[in-house]
């Protein structure tokens, strides 16, 4: 049995009336992906709490935690109202488009001031603080789930699982999600309205199981760190590489912009990593440094990191300069894409360094692509029109939409 997650308490703050608003965090201390889940703002509206309670019990997916807020709103609870104890709708005292709209306890009251009320500002401080990749936001009782702005992918996939429909609400002025949609960009807020009435335990199921599905579409990879020896010599060489084939003058892989597949030619995880280890001229161009790449793929789903990102690695000609290299053990384009386990791993990968350098689908090719991205360039005349038959264009067109169905990088950064 795995130990159980931990479970930490959080301080967001108190309430008007000196309630505190609780709080806890359910997974990995270093986890970087947080999921925030907002049991209830408005006093009369309460069932999501159930939802928010429950996942304390819940392991978040690898690298992921959650941060599950039970009531953002304790006095309106105690007290049976919408609003909180100055008469304030919290989910319209946000900054963004926030405008003044009747006086206390007039329904949607937005209170004098954008963030007037210790609730919302307790909020506000711990989204800035924390980040959240992903705010669930629970509400009453119109059954769906809002589009909020955000991830369409994140949303849709948390319809679908917890069998509400996906309808759009105007946008209102105020709200938390707009707020974090506008003010955040890559996260992504939305509101979940619950049916009337208290959630029956086989619905509180069902959401968590949204809310966890949510979860894995964001965890990050689960990446190895397998280095292959590359110390000043190797640096040395790929610096003078640089220098010959690019005009640039260093190692360092700034500002990678493209992302090349490939596949090893091999069956084994040993024999591809024994050659980039080798550091010995390749057989094709005779040159030194020794190709390799960044990131290694065995056929059963495990990602080696070989080569930091922060540094340029020889797998593709035209592309080191600018490029990361990800290598899947395999002989056939149609073998790696008919392997779920790494082809799965290697999208969740892709999609993840994606996110962290700001990298567009179209620039991830297959290394027979090559050619043709505008990001390709080669001094060397003889080597101009050099590249691989690995990854055809049909293949990394399959592999390209099959990214366009995850979660958009963003939201994996
Ligand atoms: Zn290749």
């Amino acid at each position: 049995m795995p130990a159980a997650a931990a479970v930490d308490p959080v301080v967001v703050g108190d309430s008007e009336q000196g309630r505190p608003i609780r709080a806890v965090r359910v997974g990995p201390r270093d986890a970087k992906r947080i999921v925030l889940v907002v049991g209830a703002i408005h006093g009369t509206e309460l069932a999501g709490r159930a939802i928010a309670d429950r996942l304390r019990r819940v392991r978040p997916p690898r690298g992921v935690a959650f941060l599950l807020v039970h009531d953002a709103n304790p006095d309106g609870a105690a007290a049976g109202t919408r609003w909180n104890a100055n008469g304030v709708d919290l989910n319209r005292n946000f900054p963004t488009a926030w405008e003044p709209i009747g006086r206390p306890f007039d329904t949607y009251h937005s209170g004098p001031a954008p963030l007037s009320e210790p609730e919302a500002r307790s909020l506000a401080a711990l989204i800035r603080d924390v980040r959240p990749r992903v705010t669930v936001w629970y509400h009453q009782h119109m059954r769906l789930v809002d589009p909020g702005g955000g991830d369409r992918f994140l949303e849709r996939l948390y319809a679908r699982r917890s069998r509400l429909p996906y309808r759009a609400i105007p946008p209102l002025p105020g709200t938390a999600t707009r707020w974090q949609n506008g003010a955040f960009r890559g996260d992504s807020a939305f509101v979940v309205e619950l049916p009337a009435g208290r959630l029956d335990s086989a619905s509180v199921r069902r959401h968590v199981r949204a809310v966890t599905g949510v979860a894995r579409a964001i965890a990050p990879p689960t990446v190895v760190r397998t280095p292959i020896p590359f110390g000043a010599e190797r640096k040395r060489q790929m610096r003078a590489y640089a220098r010959r084939h690019y005009g640039i003058d260093g190692f360092k892989l700034r500002q990678p912009r493209v992302i090349v597949e490939h596949f090893t030619a091999s069956n084994s995880f040993a024999s591809a990593f024994g050659t980039f280890a080798a550091n010995a001229p390749d057989v094709e161009l005779g040159e030194l440094p020794g190709v390799c790449a960044h990131f290694l793929i065995a056929r059963d789903g495990a990602v080696h990191r070989l080569v930091p990102p922060s540094i340029m690695c020889r797998h593709t000609v035209g592309l080191n300069w600018t490029a990361i290299g990800i290598e899947h053990v395999g002989t056939s384009d149609a073998q790696v894409l008919g392997n779920r386990r790494q082809l799965r791993a290697s999208l969740r990968l892709t999609r993840s360094l994606q996110g962290a350098y700001g990298i567009a689908t179209r620039n991830v090719i297959g290394h027979a692509e090559s050619l043709e991205s505008p990001f390709h360039r080669e001094r060397v005349a003889r080597l101009r029109r050099q590249t691989h038959g690995d990854f055809q264009p049909v293949a990394a067109g399959r592999y390209r939409r099959a990214l366009d169905r995850m979660a958009a990088p963003s939201s994996l950064r």
